[in-house]
């Protein structure tokens, strides 16, 4: 767990959630495409490995914003979602304005 009350911190850890989906399909390409160039056509197991992958790696930064804890309540301030508004954000328990 971790305690902020910075939305600079907030805001990296969404961005870096956001960044994934393309920076994710690219490396699924990539590595696709490595193996095609190295070994041959891949395997229909390899496509649903990449994109399993892909999720779940989503899932792992997504829940690094759930760990963050409201200064004011100590618990979990943010649901694990990157669609959060950083205008006006708040704890989803006690109503904690991060600064
Ligand atoms: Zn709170």
């Amino acid at each position: 767990m971790h305690f902020s009350d910075s939305v600079k911190d907030i805001r990296k850890r969404r961005n870096i959630v956001l960044l994934w989906f393309p920076i994710g399909a690219i490396a699924d390409i990539v590595i696709i495409e490595l193996y095609k160039a190295i070994i041959g056509v891949p395997p229909h197991w390899l496509f649903i490995l990449v994109n399993i992958g892909w999720v779940a790696v989503y899932f792992v930064l997504a829940m690094r914003i759930s760990k963050i804890l409201c200064p004011e309540c100590k618990e979990s301030a943010l649901r694990s979602q990157p669609w959060i508004s950083m205008k006006n954000l708040r704890c989803h328990r006690c109503g904690y304005r991060f600064k």
